[in-house]
């Protein structure tokens, strides 16, 4: 969400999905189930509670004002209309449903709608997702579930059909660096690119990259290891250590996504000799340097991208990083 903005402007993106929403509220016509699905963070939840507060607001405007007592105590999580529902333990038993039950439907509320969240629906129960059927299956005036999760296909096909859908939209280029620069006025032009171009345009990626220290550490790691693995004075052993550490660091994965842009980078720069089209533009000095065949930085960049793929299996972590750091050297230097 956008600071220096307010009401459904501050989501990125989004205005298709704000526009039928508005006018649904506007008409009444909003369902009682709506569906917000999307990748995590793509700001799913920030959608959600803007709509309850939309629905809530004293205003009684098509937006939220955020500035009412009802807006603020959405925001702030103690609206007595407004119950949000999450995984406990990566599931939703039917327990906290009851509750919702009790609260909304035996004893209704005179003013408002009443709300429920239920984030990471994909994570209810089957007797939950019953549970939540049967109330969705007749529901009582002014309730309304939202719904959200970045896995739609895992939820019964009965509660699907009944939900309202909405996709949330990944932002374009020239809006994601704006909102970059606004959150991290101090960042670099070349850490506000970098950053735009990790977050795939998900806005809560974005905004974990460009405030998260542990980022601009993971960056030093992987270039550093990226340069050992190119150069060939750096012995096998010490290769091996390198993939004993990265495998005991809870970050594996971002490390590996990162080595793989690490060497897309290298691959494009060999082709076009064109910084602006890399991920990272500080590295084409880096690149410049090093007289390694595109063709060989291809293949580098698919070992890395099936290691990926192969450590979302059940594999041996460890075996797998040394494979591929070992088979890396090997493709750079033909061995
Ligand atoms: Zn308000």
């Amino acid at each position: 969400m956008r600071g220096s903005t307010w009401g459904f402007d501050q989501l990125l993106g989004q205005e298709k999905n704000i526009e039928v929403i508005k006018k649904s509220i506007s008409k009444g016509t909003l369902a009682h189930a709506l569906l917000i699905t999307g990748p995590p963070g793509s700001g799913k939840s920030s959608l959600a509670l803007l709509i309850a507060q939309a629905l809530n607001c004293v205003q009684k405007t098509e937006a939220p004002c955020e500035a009412c007592l009802s807006c603020r105590k959405i925001k702030e999580g103690n609206h007595a209309d407004v119950a949000v529902v999450e995984p406990e333990e990566r599931s939703i038993k039917i327990d906290p449903l009851r509750e919702v039950k009790k609260r909304f439907i035996y004893y209704p509320q005179e003013q408002g709608t009443r709300v429920c969240l239920i984030e990471d629906a994909h994570c209810l129960t089957p007797a939950a997702a019953a549970a939540l059927l049967k109330i969705v299956e007749e529901p009582p005036d002014k309730l309304v579930f939202l719904l959200t999760t970045p896995y739609p296909s895992r939820l019964p096909s009965t509660i699907l059909s009944r939900c309202q859908h909405y996709l949330m939209q990944r932002v374009d280029d020239i809006e994601m660096e704006e909102y970059l620069r606004e959150i991290s006025p101090g960042a670099a032009e070349s850490e506000i690119a970098l950053a735009k171009n990790l977050s795939e345009g998900l806005p809560g990626r974005a905004r974990n990259i460009i405030l998260n220290e542990v980022w601009g550490e993971r960056r030093e790691i992987v270039y550093n290891v990226g340069e050992k693995l190119l150069s060939p004075e750096i012995s096998e052993r010490e290769l091996l250590e390198e993939a004993k550490r990265w495998v005991e660091r809870e970050d594996l994965a971002q490390l590996l996504e990162m080595l793989s842009h690490y060497f897309k980078d290298g691959m494009i720069w060999k082709l076009s000799k064109d910084s602006s089209q890399l991920f990272d533009k500080d590295l084409h000095e880096f690149w410049m340097k090093y007289k390694i065949d595109a063709m060989n930085l291809k293949s580098c960049l698919e070992l890395i991208n099936d290691t990926r793929k192969m450590l979302l299996t059940n594999v041996n972590k460890l075996l797998a990083v040394e494979n591929l750091f070992l088979q890396i050297r090997g493709r750079i230097f033909n061995v």
